[in-house]
């Protein structure tokens, strides 16, 4: 069983396919990213119209790409996804038009997929994981503790209740001058600076629901930034090890109060899996370790290239999702928002 698979929700377009094993696990035969953020750059963040035309341009060539380097024809093809949301519309309506055009021209059937679901679902394809599992995802647009207990059945634990992480790692980034996207840069700088300098807040720490609250911590940044400005090199790599630092702080803690919520929801989780594209911080990483190891989990970050934004993840939930017969119909409808929780739900009309 092979899915052509289509991501357009934000600022990557991807195709990819991915095959369903003999032993039940994934092969990703190809997969092709276009990354939009050079387009993006000059206005310090992703421009929904730019990012839709965008995809429109560079789509029906990654397709053929993901195709030709997966080395399968159409007709070999044993069904067709695309993200339908939640993500920008104008971008959704971009992959998701797409995936309904090939499904009828080729006569295969469609997966509407959640862009969520995707990343939730990304570590069966890289590691074989078994349900359940706790995942925390955590990228530009989203930080959601979520317990995954099976395809299309997800409890989300926590979320955000302002910024997502990477959005505060990319606002702080902005507010000290730093280029876009914030969170490599600030990590960079983080490496050599002093993270005792400053007494940043670690806001929610302690509380039992895993939520997050992270905009009071962007702006005691601010502050403390005014507060000594104008700001050395030294001033900067030490608030971006603050900053970092309370991150860290925030993130292990809301986690742990998520492991603790997941035992009465979902039983005893196989791993701790962490993606999106905060995932690539080691700060972050190294202080889940710490967690994962304190509580007897193994901890599972899938490689960068399937943490962010990429089309495997796309193909891979919807061969998950073909093979237990949940196709849809060519009246699927783009979603801005679509709560994970909701996925397994009937859809009808918008979320
Ligand atoms: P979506 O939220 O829809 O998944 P996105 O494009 O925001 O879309 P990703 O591409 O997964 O999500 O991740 C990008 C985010 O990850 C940006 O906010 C970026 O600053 C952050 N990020 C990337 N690398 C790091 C890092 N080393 N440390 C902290 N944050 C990082
Ligand atoms: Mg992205
Ligand atoms: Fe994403």
């Amino acid at each position: 069983m092979r899915v052509l698979g289509l991501e357009t929700t934000c600022d990557e377009t991807a195709a990819a396919v991915v095959e369903l094993g003999p032993d039940g696990g994934g092969r990703i035969l190809s997969n092709e990213v276009f990354s939009q953020i050079a387009e993006h750059a000059a206005y310090g963040g992703v421009v929904p119209e730019i990012a839709a035309r965008a995809h429109v341009e560079v789509l029906d060539r990654l397709v053929a790409r993901a195709l030709a380097d997966a080395k399968v024809e159409m007709a070999e093809i044993d069904g067709i996804a695309a993200a339908a949301g939640p993500g920008l519309i104008g971008g959704v309506i971009v992959g998701l038009t797409t995936a309904k055009a090939l499904a009828l021209v080729a006569g295969k059937p469609l997966i509407a997929v959640n862009h969520l679901e995707a990343h939730a679902l990304t570590a069966r394809l890289t590691d074989g994981l078994a349900f359940p599992y706790l995942l925390l995802l955590a990228s530009g647009g989203h930080t959601q503790l979520v317990a995954v207990r099976g395809v299309g059945d997800y409890v989300r634990l926590g979320t955000t209740i302002d910024d997502a992480i990477g959005e505060a790692f990319d606002k702080t980034a902005k507010m000290l001058g730093l280029p876009y996207p914030g969170g490599p840069e600030v990590e960079r700088q983080a490496a050599h600076g002093n993270p005792d300098r400053f007494a940043l807040p670690r806001p929610m720490i302690g509380r039992p629901k895993p939520d997050f609250s992270l905009s009071g911590l962007k702006t005691a940044v601010r502050l403390e930034a005014e507060r000594i400005a104008p700001l050395s090199a030294t001033d900067v790599a030490d608030l971006c090890a603050s900053f970092q630092a309370a991150i860290v702080d925030v993130v292990v803690d809301r986690t742990r109060a998520a492991l603790r919520s997941f035992r009465d929801r979902a039983g005893h989780p196989t791993a701790l899996v962490v993606a999106g594209g905060v995932a690539a911080n080691q700060a972050i990483r190294r202080g889940l370790q710490r967690l994962a190891t304190e509580s007897g989990l193994k901890l599972v970050t899938p490689p960068a290239a399937l943490c962010t934004d990429n089309g495997a993840m796309i193909a891979w939930a919807g061969l998950e999702r073909l093979r237990l017969g949940l196709t849809d119909d060519l009246t699927a409808p783009a979603r801005a928002r679509w709560p994970l929780d909701t996925t397994a739900e009937p859809v009808n009309g918008r979320a």
